[in-house]
Protein backbone atom coordinates (compact mmCIF):
# COMPACT_ATOMS: atom_id res chain seq x y z
CA UNK A 1 0.00 0.00 0.00
CA UNK A 2 1.13 3.77 -0.69
CA UNK A 3 2.08 5.93 1.77
CA UNK A 4 -0.85 8.17 2.80
CA UNK A 5 -0.20 12.25 2.74
CA UNK A 6 -1.58 13.47 6.42
CA UNK A 7 -2.99 16.66 6.48
CA UNK A 8 -3.51 17.52 10.31
CA UNK A 9 -5.73 20.60 10.73
CA UNK A 10 -5.75 22.07 14.74
CA UNK A 11 -8.94 24.73 15.29
CA UNK A 12 -8.60 26.54 18.05
CA UNK A 13 -11.48 27.21 20.66
CA UNK A 14 -14.11 24.75 18.98
CA UNK A 15 -15.43 22.66 21.61
CA UNK A 16 -18.24 20.02 20.46
CA UNK A 17 -20.87 21.80 22.72
CA UNK A 18 -20.76 25.03 20.43
CA UNK A 19 -20.23 22.79 17.21
CA UNK A 20 -23.33 20.85 18.14
CA UNK A 21 -25.60 23.20 19.90
CA UNK A 22 -28.39 22.87 16.71
CA UNK A 23 -28.13 26.62 16.17
CA UNK A 24 -24.73 26.47 14.15
CA UNK A 25 -24.83 25.40 10.37
CA UNK A 26 -22.05 23.18 9.12
CA UNK A 27 -22.89 21.47 6.22
CA UNK A 28 -19.15 20.62 5.45
CA UNK A 29 -17.88 19.65 8.81
CA UNK A 30 -21.25 17.82 8.18
CA UNK A 31 -20.36 15.80 4.61
CA UNK A 32 -16.39 15.21 6.60
CA UNK A 33 -18.15 13.04 9.64
CA UNK A 34 -20.66 11.48 7.04
CA UNK A 35 -17.68 10.46 4.59
CA UNK A 36 -15.30 9.16 7.52
CA UNK A 37 -15.16 8.87 11.24
CA UNK A 38 -16.57 11.03 14.17
CA UNK A 39 -15.73 10.64 17.84
CA UNK A 40 -18.16 12.20 20.40
CA UNK A 41 -16.01 11.70 23.22
CA UNK A 42 -12.77 13.07 22.79
CA UNK A 43 -10.71 14.83 25.23
CA UNK A 44 -7.92 17.12 25.23
CA UNK A 45 -5.16 16.80 27.67
CA UNK A 46 -5.74 20.30 28.68
CA UNK A 47 -8.06 23.32 28.26
CA UNK A 48 -5.08 25.42 27.38
CA UNK A 49 -3.63 25.79 23.47
CA UNK A 50 -0.10 24.89 23.71
CA UNK A 51 -0.01 21.88 26.40
CA UNK A 52 -2.85 20.69 24.52
CA UNK A 53 -1.48 20.85 20.95
CA UNK A 54 1.78 19.63 22.59
CA UNK A 55 -0.36 16.48 23.49
CA UNK A 56 -1.40 16.02 19.91
CA UNK A 57 1.61 15.83 18.95
CA UNK A 58 3.51 13.46 21.23
CA UNK A 59 0.79 10.99 22.61
CA UNK A 60 1.98 12.09 25.97
CA UNK A 61 -0.07 14.81 28.76
CA UNK A 62 2.03 17.77 29.88
CA UNK A 63 4.04 16.66 32.88
CA UNK A 64 5.14 14.42 30.26
CA UNK A 65 5.97 15.82 27.53
CA UNK A 66 7.14 19.51 29.27
CA UNK A 67 4.92 21.88 28.43
CA UNK A 68 2.65 23.01 30.86
CA UNK A 69 2.28 26.55 30.21
CA UNK A 70 2.55 29.20 27.11
CA UNK A 71 5.21 30.74 28.52
CA UNK A 72 8.15 29.84 28.94
CA UNK A 73 7.63 25.61 28.26
CA UNK A 74 9.33 23.45 25.89
CA UNK A 75 9.10 20.18 24.49
CA UNK A 76 11.29 17.75 26.73
CA UNK A 77 14.73 17.30 24.99
CA UNK A 78 14.02 13.27 24.65
CA UNK A 79 10.05 13.33 23.54
CA UNK A 80 9.27 12.21 19.88
CA UNK A 81 6.99 14.19 18.05
CA UNK A 82 4.66 13.12 15.09
CA UNK A 83 6.67 14.43 12.82
CA UNK A 84 9.52 13.07 13.55
CA UNK A 85 8.40 9.89 13.47
CA UNK A 86 6.54 10.62 9.59
CA UNK A 87 9.99 12.17 8.87
CA UNK A 88 12.20 9.46 9.65
CA UNK A 89 9.16 7.09 7.42
CA UNK A 90 10.48 9.68 4.62
CA UNK A 91 7.75 12.39 4.84
CA UNK A 92 8.16 15.87 3.72
CA UNK A 93 6.74 17.42 6.46
CA UNK A 94 5.84 21.24 6.75
CA UNK A 95 3.66 23.38 8.87
CA UNK A 96 1.72 26.88 9.24
CA UNK A 97 0.81 28.03 12.64
CA UNK A 98 0.29 31.13 14.53
CA UNK A 99 -0.59 32.16 18.13
CA UNK A 100 1.63 30.81 20.80
CA UNK A 101 3.01 27.76 19.06
CA UNK A 102 6.30 29.59 18.00
CA UNK A 103 9.54 27.43 17.31
CA UNK A 104 10.45 28.25 21.08
CA UNK A 105 8.19 25.52 22.23
CA UNK A 106 10.52 23.20 20.42
CA UNK A 107 7.42 21.88 18.48
CA UNK A 108 9.01 22.79 15.10
CA UNK A 109 10.95 19.35 16.40
CA UNK A 110 10.59 17.27 12.61
CA UNK A 111 9.48 19.52 10.72
CA UNK A 112 11.26 20.29 7.04
CA UNK A 113 9.02 23.51 7.56
CA UNK A 114 7.83 25.36 10.03
CA UNK A 115 6.33 28.38 9.34
CA UNK A 116 5.02 30.47 12.63
CA UNK A 117 3.31 33.52 11.46
CA UNK A 118 3.55 35.94 14.37
CA UNK A 119 0.80 39.11 14.67
CA UNK A 120 2.08 42.21 15.23
CA UNK A 121 1.77 43.49 18.96
CA UNK A 122 4.05 44.86 21.85
CA UNK A 123 3.81 41.61 23.88
CA UNK A 124 7.10 39.54 22.67
CA UNK A 125 7.60 35.86 23.92
CA UNK A 126 11.41 34.33 23.68
CA UNK A 127 12.39 35.71 19.96
CA UNK A 128 8.82 36.14 18.64
CA UNK A 129 6.22 38.25 19.35
CA UNK A 130 2.37 36.46 21.18
CA UNK A 131 -0.28 37.34 18.96
CA UNK A 132 -3.75 35.26 19.23
CA UNK A 133 -5.56 37.77 16.18
CA UNK A 134 -4.92 35.33 12.99
CA UNK A 135 -5.04 38.65 10.83
CA UNK A 136 -5.63 38.48 7.29
CA UNK A 137 -2.51 38.75 5.81
CA UNK A 138 -1.48 35.79 7.86
CA UNK A 139 -4.78 33.71 6.82
CA UNK A 140 -3.37 34.44 2.73
CA UNK A 141 0.16 33.42 4.03
CA UNK A 142 -1.43 30.44 5.87
CA UNK A 143 -3.45 29.74 2.34
CA UNK A 144 -1.04 30.22 0.20
CA UNK A 145 1.28 27.98 1.86
CA UNK A 146 -0.87 25.08 1.90
CA UNK A 147 -1.71 25.18 -1.99
CA UNK A 148 1.60 25.57 -2.58
CA UNK A 149 2.20 22.12 -0.88
CA UNK A 150 -0.87 20.48 -2.47
CA UNK A 151 -0.26 21.49 -5.72
CA UNK A 152 3.92 20.67 -5.38
CA UNK A 153 5.01 18.44 -3.12
CA UNK A 154 6.45 14.99 -3.44
CA UNK A 155 3.84 12.70 -1.57
CA UNK A 156 4.27 11.58 0.82
CA UNK A 157 3.71 14.52 3.13
CA UNK A 158 2.61 15.52 6.24
CA UNK A 159 1.23 19.67 7.03
CA UNK A 160 -0.03 20.74 10.12
CA UNK A 161 -2.47 23.90 9.97
CA UNK A 162 -3.55 25.78 12.86
CA UNK A 163 -6.43 27.80 12.65
CA UNK A 164 -7.40 31.03 14.80
CA UNK A 165 -10.11 31.66 13.37
CA UNK A 166 -12.38 31.35 16.76
CA UNK A 167 -9.63 32.94 19.55
CA UNK A 168 -11.71 35.81 20.63
CA UNK A 169 -11.54 37.93 17.96
CA UNK A 170 -14.32 37.12 15.86
CA UNK A 171 -14.25 38.75 12.74
CA UNK A 172 -17.34 37.93 10.13
CA UNK A 173 -18.11 40.32 7.38
CA UNK A 174 -21.50 41.94 7.98
CA UNK A 175 -23.23 40.85 5.17
CA UNK A 176 -22.66 36.98 5.79
CA UNK A 177 -23.67 37.49 9.22
CA UNK A 178 -26.59 35.20 10.96
CA UNK A 179 -28.39 37.79 13.30
CA UNK A 180 -29.86 34.97 15.33
CA UNK A 181 -26.53 33.85 16.30
CA UNK A 182 -23.75 34.94 18.38
CA UNK A 183 -20.11 36.32 17.32
CA UNK A 184 -18.92 33.08 17.78
CA UNK A 185 -21.07 30.96 16.40
CA UNK A 186 -21.16 33.17 13.30
CA UNK A 187 -17.59 32.18 13.22
CA UNK A 188 -17.64 28.84 13.29
CA UNK A 189 -20.14 28.94 10.05
CA UNK A 190 -17.63 31.13 8.53
CA UNK A 191 -15.25 28.78 9.03
CA UNK A 192 -16.59 25.76 7.74
CA UNK A 193 -16.98 27.36 4.59
CA UNK A 194 -13.06 28.21 4.66
CA UNK A 195 -12.62 24.21 6.00
CA UNK A 196 -14.29 23.40 2.79
CA UNK A 197 -12.43 25.65 0.43
CA UNK A 198 -8.97 23.93 1.55
CA UNK A 199 -10.15 20.50 2.01
CA UNK A 200 -11.82 20.12 -1.63
CA UNK A 201 -8.18 20.68 -3.11
CA UNK A 202 -6.56 17.81 -1.99
CA UNK A 203 -7.69 13.79 -2.84
CA UNK A 204 -9.04 12.15 0.11
CA UNK A 205 -8.02 8.65 -1.44
CA UNK A 206 -4.46 10.01 -1.17
CA UNK A 207 -4.49 11.64 2.57
CA UNK A 208 -5.99 10.75 5.61
CA UNK A 209 -7.37 13.86 7.22
CA UNK A 210 -7.60 14.88 10.88
CA UNK A 211 -9.61 17.37 12.12
CA UNK A 212 -9.43 18.64 15.98
CA UNK A 213 -9.76 21.04 17.95
CA UNK A 214 -6.94 21.96 21.13
CA UNK A 215 -9.92 22.97 23.61
CA UNK A 216 -13.58 24.18 23.94
CA UNK A 217 -14.17 28.02 25.11
CA UNK A 218 -16.21 29.61 27.51
CA UNK A 219 -18.74 32.17 26.26
CA UNK A 220 -21.25 33.57 28.49
CA UNK A 221 -23.42 34.99 26.71
CA UNK A 222 -24.06 31.07 25.20
CA UNK A 223 -23.62 29.15 28.63
CA UNK A 224 -24.61 31.67 31.23
CA UNK A 225 -22.55 32.51 34.58
CA UNK A 226 -20.45 29.68 36.24
CA UNK A 227 -20.34 30.54 39.81
CA UNK A 228 -17.06 31.59 40.75
CA UNK A 229 -15.94 31.97 37.34
CA UNK A 230 -15.73 35.66 36.47
CA UNK A 231 -14.66 36.00 32.60
CA UNK A 232 -16.91 36.88 29.76
CA UNK A 233 -14.53 34.27 27.81
CA UNK A 234 -12.35 32.01 28.22
CA UNK A 235 -10.70 28.95 28.40
CA UNK A 236 -7.51 27.00 30.45
CA UNK A 237 -8.75 27.54 33.84
CA UNK A 238 -10.62 24.63 34.06
CA UNK A 239 -11.55 20.98 33.33
CA UNK A 240 -15.22 21.07 32.53
CA UNK A 241 -16.61 19.51 29.40
CA UNK A 242 -17.33 22.43 28.06
CA UNK A 243 -13.71 22.99 27.96
CA UNK A 244 -12.32 19.65 27.10
CA UNK A 245 -14.90 17.60 24.49
CA UNK A 246 -13.55 18.63 21.62
CA UNK A 247 -14.44 17.63 18.12
CA UNK A 248 -12.48 15.08 16.52
CA UNK A 249 -12.92 13.57 12.79
CA UNK A 250 -10.61 11.60 10.74
CA UNK A 251 -11.63 11.05 7.08
CA UNK A 252 -9.77 8.80 4.16
CA UNK A 253 -11.64 6.75 2.00
CA UNK A 254 -9.47 3.72 1.80
CA UNK A 255 -8.75 3.69 5.34
CA UNK A 256 -11.14 4.89 7.79
CA UNK A 257 -14.89 3.14 7.70
CA UNK A 258 -17.51 6.03 6.87
CA UNK A 259 -19.93 7.02 8.79
CA UNK A 260 -18.20 5.79 12.11
CA UNK A 261 -19.22 7.62 15.20
CA UNK A 262 -16.98 6.43 18.24
CA UNK A 263 -19.08 7.54 21.66
CA UNK A 264 -16.67 5.84 23.81
CA UNK A 265 -14.38 8.57 25.57
CA UNK A 266 -10.92 9.03 23.57
CA UNK A 267 -8.05 11.74 25.11
CA UNK A 268 -6.11 13.58 22.73
CA UNK A 269 -3.30 11.66 23.95
CA UNK A 270 -4.56 8.66 21.57
CA UNK A 271 -4.69 10.44 18.52
CA UNK A 272 -0.79 10.14 17.77
CA UNK A 273 -0.48 6.57 18.26
CA UNK A 274 -4.08 5.45 16.13
CA UNK A 275 -2.45 7.64 13.09
CA UNK A 276 0.48 5.15 13.56
CA UNK A 277 -1.54 2.63 13.81
CA UNK A 278 -3.86 3.72 10.60
CA UNK A 279 -0.54 3.89 8.18
CA UNK A 280 1.35 0.97 9.37
CA UNK A 281 3.80 2.62 11.35
CA UNK A 282 5.88 0.74 14.23
CA UNK A 283 7.10 3.31 16.11
CA UNK A 284 9.62 2.31 19.35
CA UNK A 285 8.25 5.71 21.05
CA UNK A 286 6.39 5.48 24.23
CA UNK A 287 2.92 7.04 24.53
CA UNK A 288 0.85 7.63 27.05
CA UNK A 289 -2.10 7.43 24.77
CA UNK A 290 -2.98 4.41 23.30
CA UNK A 291 -4.55 3.60 19.43
CA UNK A 292 -8.69 3.52 19.06
CA UNK A 293 -7.40 2.80 15.55
CA UNK A 294 -10.23 -0.62 15.64
CA UNK A 295 -12.90 1.46 16.12
CA UNK A 296 -12.43 3.51 13.06
CA UNK A 297 -10.43 1.58 9.99
CA UNK A 298 -11.89 -0.47 7.65
CA UNK A 299 -9.99 -3.20 8.21
CA UNK A 300 -11.27 -3.97 11.71
CA UNK A 301 -14.50 -6.42 11.34
CA UNK A 302 -15.15 -5.56 15.38
CA UNK A 303 -15.37 -2.03 16.12
CA UNK A 304 -15.41 -2.53 19.67
CA UNK A 305 -12.78 -0.25 21.79
CA UNK A 306 -12.71 -0.84 25.66
CA UNK A 307 -12.89 2.49 26.91
CA UNK A 308 -10.98 3.94 29.90
CA UNK A 309 -10.59 6.71 32.24
CA UNK A 310 -9.81 9.69 30.74
CA UNK A 311 -7.05 12.27 32.57
CA UNK A 312 -7.54 16.12 32.30
CA UNK A 313 -6.12 18.95 33.30
CA UNK A 314 -6.49 22.80 33.69
CA UNK A 315 -2.96 24.32 33.63
CA UNK A 316 -3.44 27.28 30.92
CA UNK A 317 -1.27 30.85 32.02
CA UNK A 318 -5.03 32.29 32.94
CA UNK A 319 -4.44 30.08 36.47
CA UNK A 320 -0.85 31.02 36.74
CA UNK A 321 -1.52 34.56 36.48
CA UNK A 322 -3.93 34.90 38.88
CA UNK A 323 -2.18 33.03 41.08
CA UNK A 324 -4.78 29.81 40.81
CA UNK A 325 -3.86 26.27 40.91
CA UNK A 326 -3.48 23.67 37.82
CA UNK A 327 -6.43 21.12 38.31
CA UNK A 328 -5.99 17.41 37.66
CA UNK A 329 -9.06 15.36 36.89
CA UNK A 330 -10.26 11.93 36.13
CA UNK A 331 -13.36 10.98 33.57
CA UNK A 332 -14.62 8.14 33.94
CA UNK A 333 -17.87 6.49 33.62
CA UNK A 334 -20.79 8.58 34.59
CA UNK A 335 -18.21 10.91 36.74
CA UNK A 336 -15.74 13.49 36.90
CA UNK A 337 -13.54 14.27 40.20
CA UNK A 338 -11.03 16.88 40.36
CA UNK A 339 -8.73 17.77 42.50
CA UNK A 340 -5.22 20.29 42.62
CA UNK A 341 -1.68 19.15 43.97
CA UNK A 342 -0.68 22.66 44.98
CA UNK A 343 -1.28 24.39 48.31
CA UNK A 344 -4.63 26.21 47.97
CA UNK A 345 -8.13 26.65 49.04
CA UNK A 346 -9.31 24.79 46.05
CA UNK A 347 -12.33 22.49 47.49
CA UNK A 348 -12.23 19.24 45.65
CA UNK A 349 -14.90 18.21 43.09
CA UNK A 350 -16.96 15.52 42.01
CA UNK A 351 -19.86 16.05 39.32
CA UNK A 352 -22.32 12.77 38.19
CA UNK A 353 -21.74 13.84 34.75
CA UNK A 354 -24.86 11.88 33.81
CA UNK A 355 -27.38 13.58 35.46
CA UNK A 356 -25.48 17.38 35.54
CA UNK A 357 -23.50 17.33 31.85
CA UNK A 358 -22.95 21.37 32.59
CA UNK A 359 -21.49 20.18 36.21
CA UNK A 360 -22.76 23.29 38.13
CA UNK A 361 -23.34 20.40 41.13
CA UNK A 362 -20.56 19.57 42.89
CA UNK A 363 -21.58 15.97 44.95
CA UNK A 364 -18.44 16.08 46.95
CA UNK A 365 -19.34 14.88 49.96
CA UNK A 366 -22.65 12.77 49.61
CA UNK A 367 -20.45 9.86 47.41
CA UNK A 368 -17.12 9.43 49.41
CA UNK A 369 -16.66 6.00 47.92
CA UNK A 370 -16.90 6.97 44.63
CA UNK A 371 -14.44 9.67 45.11
CA UNK A 372 -12.21 7.22 46.84
CA UNK A 373 -12.35 5.26 43.45
CA UNK A 374 -11.36 7.79 41.27
CA UNK A 375 -8.67 8.91 43.57
CA UNK A 376 -6.98 5.78 43.60
CA UNK A 377 -7.45 5.70 39.77
CA UNK A 378 -5.66 9.69 39.66
CA UNK A 379 -2.99 9.19 41.97
CA UNK A 380 -2.37 5.82 40.45
CA UNK A 381 -1.78 7.35 36.81
CA UNK A 382 0.27 10.65 38.36
CA UNK A 383 2.54 8.07 39.75
CA UNK A 384 3.70 6.48 36.06
CA UNK A 385 3.64 9.71 34.57
CA UNK A 386 6.62 10.76 37.00
ZN1 LIG B 1 -6.12 27.26 22.03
Amino acid sequence: MNKKNVLLISIDCLGTDKLFNNKVRHPFIDSLIASGAFCSKMFSSTSSTTPSIASIHTGLFPQQHGILSTYGHKLKKNVITLAQILKKEGYRTSASVGGPLNPGTKLNNGFDTYNFHPAETNFSFYRYNLNFKNNKKNERKIYKEYLDLVNNAQSPWFHWVHFLDLHNRWRVNRKKRDSGLSDYENAIEHFDQKLQALVSQIDLNETLLILVADHGHYVSSIDGNIEGVNYTEAHGFHVYDLLTNVPFIIVNKELIKSGTTVDTQVSTVDILPSILDLLSIDSSSKFSGRSFAQALSVSTKNQEYQTRPVYLQACGAILRKKGLPFLHAIRWGDWKYIKTQEDSDFQEELFNISVDPVEHQNVFNEYPQKVDELSDIMNELLKRMN
